[in-house]
């Protein structure tokens, strides 16, 4: 049965404007089984029908039968897979991977069968061939550490391992001495005698003497084609052939069988990265071995992406580290802040009364809101009363007394004291007569001397210094934030203000009502000289005394300050409060809050606006230098795959279809990025870790820029790897093999 089939094949190679034919119309057939010799001149044209009948090249005209199927016609990637399955090569340059070692050359195109051979068995079989031509010893050399002969074997051994039923060989002996090239001539006969069909070209009637018939080739067009005489090559024409093959004597050298120790020794390191080898898919395997072989221009490369990744780890961290430094420092200027007022009335005449005109606040609310709401990191109830301090001699009006608790001072991110210690619970609790001074009010009562345990008085109520504020200085308004006295809540309220100030009262509002109107028309009447006397205790109808018994002490407080977790939180904060303080001033929802709640929006502003530059200039630069890594990678990708070029041709013309190279030079660019990457962040978090130590900036890892670093690398890798990779892919495999 016909093997191979050519009816008129032609090929003709366009120059641009110039036709260069090549072949003229060639006919011939070949059966299984039998050893053919291609012979013709120099530029006669056997690699050109050499490339056809090996599907690496396709004819102009006619067509091709290979085991019954048409050739001519396939598309690239189909004519790929029959080289694989059934087509192996030899050719005159051994074309062997540099730097790989022969079992790997042996294995590779297993590597893009179809078949799936696991990485074990391909390596056993490797092993078997490489022991059947003799080399079981050298399995671990490279190319440059074997002769002519010794590599043109493992060329054999490659082109055996996918068990083709053809072999194509073009001028297997030209680069050996003759004694090899009988060795060599001697291994084909021997595979012939297997069953395997072999097909030689050559310019040499001794090398076409092995074979059992001999086309010849002369200008594109079959000369002659004769059977050969079945004797050994050796008694042929050639003395001299005869001569040295005889001196060879007994040493057979062709395909002895396998020693079966040779076969059963398993080495980890055959696939050159140890265990990982037979783990990883063939695609990374070919990947990492290729960058292994080049480990300089690999470290080179990612060198682009290492210090990219380096830069952006180290800024992002500093860059938040500073950031989160801002976002405090701005915190503390209370932008986190949020205000809760006693909300206004309306009374039925529709006269807004303002803001504090209804008492709804209380220090239970303030507690509660700290407690419940998830959203705020702490709350303060503040009493407020404006009187003069007095001291010895000397006086002054404070811009702010407050009453409040000792969270006032995290509520104000007030931490620090200068002198002394801030009033505690219990001082609260106890309605103790103690106070912190701000630094102002410092400087005007005590001068240099320190105020620690001195008395002041405010309202004539004594109170003791306990402590003073550190300096916060005038805030956005121009108020002097140090200007302040502070004292517990419960002592301002009922000690100092509780007296004499008319605006806290300390009855339910329902109640005041009637006293209210009796005080408007008091106030606003002329014709009385004197005012009636201010019942002391409020008058009470007999049924609000039934509705609501006498409460003990209705406390109020004038405002609760509260401070959001974080910037962001601030209208989660503002929401749960609100929702909060309805239920438990059991409003309805027709009804309008009875309290107002005021943030800092301008100052939050400023915050997230200086905050969102930070990351944003950040992210600039990161991305700027990822570019640049990124270009990196592709130009020395570039280089390597023009100057891997017959490398490429090979794995094609063993197999490999076009979305292996993609592939594996895909890979390749991933690999490099990551590498990169994971370098860069170790360098980059190293680099924060010292300006930390040394410069002592604040700095931030964070697992989010990580990932992230990881992610962009394996992008870049891809982004940037594929266009060297596509052009790999995109090799024509006779022009990529003759590549110089
Ligand atoms: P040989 O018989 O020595 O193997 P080839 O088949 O390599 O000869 O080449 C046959 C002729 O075809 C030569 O004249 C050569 O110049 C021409 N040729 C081969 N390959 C190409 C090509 N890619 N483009 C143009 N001409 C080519
Ligand atoms: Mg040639």
């Amino acid at each position: 049965m016909d093997l191979i089939c050519l009816k008129d094949i032609c090929k003709t190679y366009y120059l641009g404007e110039v036709e260069v034919p090549v072949l003229h119309g060639i006919s011939l057939s070949i059966r299984k089984g039998e050893m053919v010799a291609l012979m013709g001149a120099s530029g006669s044209g056997k690699s050109t029908l050499m490339n056809i009948l090996g599907c690496l090249d396709h004819p102009t005209g006619g067509e091709y039968w290979l085991d019954g199927r048409e050739m001519s016609s396939l598309a690239p990637n189909e004519r790929a897979l029959v080289r694989t399955e059934k087509i192996g090569f030899v050719f005159q340059s051994f074309n062997l991977l540099a730097r790989t070692t022969a079992l790997q050359n042996v294995v590779m195109p297993l590597d893009y069968s179809p078949s799936h051979t696991s990485h074990r068995e391909a390596r056993r079989r490797a092993r078997e061939l490489l022991d059947r031509v003799g080399l079981a010893d050298r399995i671990e050399h490279v190319p440059s550490q074997m002769s002519g002969g010794q590599q043109q074997r493992v060329a054999i051994s490659r082109a055996l391992i996918s068990r083709p039923s053809l072999v194509l060989a073009d001028e297997p002996t030209g680069n050996l001495d003759s004694h090899t090239s009988v060795e060599i001539l001697r291994m084909f006969q021997r595979l012939n005698a297997e069953g395997i069909t072999v097909v030689l070209v050559t310019h040499d009637p001794k090398v076409a003497a092995f074979a059992t018939r001999t086309i010849r080739i002369a200008d594109g067009l079959i000369e002659a084609d004769e059977t050969n005489a079945p004797v050994d090559a050796g008694t042929a024409e050639s003395g001299v052939w005869r001569a040295e093959s005889g001196a060879d004597g007994g040493s057979e050298v062709a395909l002895p069988e396998p020693s079966a120790s040779a076969v059963a020794q398993e080495s980890a390191s055959d696939s050159g990265l140890g265990w990982l080898g037979s783990l990883l898919p063939a695609t990374w395997r070919t990947a990492l071995n290729a960058l292994r072989r080049n480990k300089m221009r690999a470290g080179l490369s990612a060198l682009g992406v290492i210090i990219a990744v380096a830069a952006v780890i180290a800024m992002t961290e500093i860059g938040q580290g500073s950031k989160a430094m801002l976002q405090k420092s701005i915190a503390s200027m209370g932008a986190n802040t949020i205000m809760i007022f006693s909300g206004s009335t309306t009374n039925s005449t529709g006269v807004n009364k303002g803001m504090g005109s209804v008492v709804t606040l209380t220090p239970q609310d303030c507690r509660e809101i700290a407690r419940q709401c998830p959203a705020v990191q702490c709350a303060a109830p503040l009493v407020r009363t404006r009187s003069q301090i007095v001291c010895g001699n000397k006086n002054c009006v404070p811009e702010q007394v407050y009453g409040t608790t000792p969270d006032y001072l995290e509520v104000r991110d007030w931490k620090k004291m200068e002198l002394g210690q801030m009033f505690t619970e219990r001082d609260v609790l106890n309605s103790n007569k103690v106070c912190v001074i701000g630094n102002t009010v410092r400087q005007s009562l005590f001068g240099k001397q320190s105020p620690i345990g001195k008395e002041i008085r405010v309202s004539n109520v004594a109170f003791r210094v306990v402590g003073v504020l550190s300096r916060k200085g005038a805030n956005m308004v121009g108020m002097d934030q140090d200007n302040i006295v502070l004292a517990p809540w419960t002592t301002i309220k009922f000690r100092v203000s509780g007296a004499t100030l008319a605006n806290t009262n300390q009855s339910a509002s329902a109640t005041s009502e009637s006293s209210e109107t009796a005080a408007d028309t008091s106030v606003n009447t002329l014709s009385d000289l004197y005012p009636k006397t201010k019942t002391f205790y409020l008058s009470r109808t007999t049924t609000q005394e039934a509705d609501r018994p006498v409460s003990v002490r209705f406390t109020n407080v004038d405002q609760i300050v509260a401070k959001a977790i974080s910037d962001k939180k601030i209208d989660k904060a503002i929401k749960q409060m609100t929702s909060l303080l309805r239920q438990r001033h059991h409003i309805r929802p027709p009804a309008e809050d009875d309290f107002m709640i005021r943030d800092m929006a301008e100052m939050t502003k400023v915050m997230s606006s200086s905050t969102q530059l930070m990351s944003t200039l950040l992210l600039v630069v990161a991305m700027i230098s990822l570019l640049v890594g990124g270009v990196g990678i592709m130009n020395i990708m570039l280089v390597s795959v023009t100057e891997r070029t017959r490398e490429i041709g090979l794995r094609m013309a063993v197999g490999a279809r076009s979305h292996h190279i993609l592939r594996q030079f895909l890979v390749e660019a991933v690999v490099l990025c990551l590498s990169g990457g994971a370098l860069g962040i170790l360098m980059g978090r190293g680099a924060s870790f010292l300006v930390r130590w040394i410069v002592r900036w604040p700095t931030q890892a964070s697992l989010a820029t990580i990932i992230a670093a990881v992610a962009v690398s394996v992008l870049v890798g891809v982004v940037f790897g594929f266009y060297p990779a596509w052009k790999a892919s995109r090799l024509d495999p006779i022009e990529a093999l003759r590549y110089e």
